[in-house]
């Protein structure tokens, strides 16, 4: 049981004036594995003059300075990566299997390139008779969702940090214990008070207050499309910076030269994992329409060997959906998707023999069309959609037929020819033949899947202003 009393503002713990409390779920027992604050309006007012009063001092320190404090982090973290991937797995519900390596060690190394990152704001360029200059924004509020905790939060903090920013960081309700754990290791390090602000609570009452708060510089929000409309016109009143990641429906797109059998086992894996709760899942698969056939039995057989049940034993590949919400969700998904009538090839009702926890069984649905609401609607649930096209030209045309553009997947006969199909996408990002998410390239979303980019270089600049002194 993790028992946090306490918000983290201007590097102390301190009660909510509200004192409201809320439970976090164990998504696979049901039962309450945390406790936290609930935070309240006067909460954020009290985080953002924390961070404004901590701001002229942290963002002109030097960059190895802030450097030095990213890999005290890094060191930190890597100590305790065990306990923040068990954290993990108790409020969302992913494997073990996959917990530490996907949730903990993979955003460290995000964190850690930030390092030699934050260098680069000191860098000076001359234009014509301009000195111009990178300078942090200035006081950042994180608005974060359950399913990558760790991932999300790192994404906006580094850079932030290396920046020389400060921030206040809202979890989401259904997973918010990892974000107090990682301000006990920023106490730990000696974080300067107010460079790092937790507040716990409700989107529509914290969020909203931080998105329209005056003294906020810039929003950072993940979270789904209708969520981040709503931000972005209370951010609007302030004319703050908004950098939005959202919702996707991404394509696989399987040339007639792909190896088929590698392609589609590749393309069930990566909706599967987490149990289709990843933004970038590629949750509509696009199979050429002489070898659908052949490509349902390969998912069936890749399907028919993932284990689905309890996260804590190391063989189950797929947990619980992370809430009971997210559950019904996706049920309503399914039910949907067979009366537009598409084809259920396997057993979706076998998580709801469990006799406890929010479980899915993964479903592959074969005769879908790509204007169906299966296809359109972010589903986020291990729902694959398997989609026939008629030459590459219809596949290209069904790949961007989405009001989506987050991220997408080519899988060709040769990388030339997968580059010149992935060029024609109108995603942020195209995975090539199977190729791993990189944490040093720009990711981000086109279309409604948001307008902003994290990681590496590209996610720095989201946190600078230019400014020209002429001379
Ligand atoms: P959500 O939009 O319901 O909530 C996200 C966050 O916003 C939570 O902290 C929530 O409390 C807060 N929130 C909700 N309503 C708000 C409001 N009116 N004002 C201010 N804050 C508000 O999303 P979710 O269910 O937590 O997460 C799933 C969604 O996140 C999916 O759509 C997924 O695709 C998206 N996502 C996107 C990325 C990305 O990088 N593009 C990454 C992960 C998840």
């Amino acid at each position: 049981m993790h028992t946090y009393s306490g918000l983290f503002i201007d590097g102390a713990w301190s009660l909510s004036s509200g004192q409201a409390t809320s439970n976090v779920l164990n998504p696979a027992t049901e039962e309450v594995v945390g406790t936290i604050p609930c935070g309240n309006l006067e909460d954020v007012d009290r985080a953002v003059k924390a961070a404004r009063k901590a701001f002229p001092g942290w963002s002109r320190t030097s960059a190895s300075t802030r450097g030095a404090y990213i890999q005290a982090l890094v060191t930190k973290l890597r100590e305790h990566s065990q306990q923040m991937a068990a954290l993990i797995t108790d409020e969302l519900g992913m494997p073990v299997q996959w917990c530490q390596s996907i949730q903990v060690e993979g955003p460290i190394s995000g964190l850690e390139s930030y390092i030699a990152l934050a260098e680069s704001m000191e860098h000076v360029s001359q234009v014509g008779n301009a000195q111009v200059y990178r300078e942090a924004i200035g006081v950042c509020a994180f608005i974060n969702p359950w399913n990558y905790p760790l991932h999300q939060l790192i994404g906006k903090l580094a850079p932030a940090l290396a920046a020389g920013c400060t921030v206040v960081v809202k979890p989401s309700q259904e997973t918010p214990l990892h974000a107090f754990f990682l301000a006990e290791l920023l106490e730990s390090i000696g974080l300067p008070a107010g460079v790092f602000n937790l507040v716990s609570g409700p989107g529509a009452l914290i969020g909203e207050a931080m998105a329209r708060h005056p003294d906020v510089d810039m929003l950072s929000f993940t979270g789904s499309t209708g969520a981040g409309i709503n931000v972005s016109q209370s951010a609007a009143t302030t004319v703050k910076r908004v950098c939005l990641e959202l919702g996707g429906k991404s394509p696989l797109l399987i040339a007639p030269s792909a190896n088929l059998e590698r392609a589609v086992r590749h393309g069930v894996n990566d909706i599967m994992i987490n149990s289709g709760q990843t933004c970038t899942a590629l949750s509509r698969m696009l199979i050429p329409a002489e070898r659908y056939a052949e490509a349902l039995d390969i998912a069936m057989d890749e399907v028919s060997g993932m284990r689905l049940g309890d996260p804590q034993d190391p063989q189950t590949f797929l947990g619980p959906m992370c809430s009971a919400r997210q559950l019904r969700t996706v049920r309503e998904y399914i039910e949907a998707g067979q009366a537009e009538g598409a084809r259920l090839l396997t057993d979706a009702d076998a998580g709801q023999r469990f006799d406890r926890g929010y479980y899915q069984s993964p479903v592959l649905f074969a005769d879908v069309n790509n204007r169906m609401r299966i296809a359109q609607e972010e589903i986020f649930g291990p729902v694959l959609c398997m989609i026939p096209y008629q030459g590459i030209e219809d596949g290209i045309a069904q790949a961007n037929d989405s009001p989506f553009g987050l991220s997408s997947a080519v899988w060709a006969g040769s990388s030339t020819e997968a580059i010149t199909l992935g060029r024609q996408i109108r995603a942020g990002q195209c995975f090539l033949n199977g190729a791993d998410f990189n944490y040093q390239a720009p990711f981000g979303g086109y279309k409604e899947s948001g307008n902003g980019r994290e990681w590496g270089e590209h996610g720095l600049t989201e946190f600078v202003e230019i400014k020209a002194l002429m001379s």
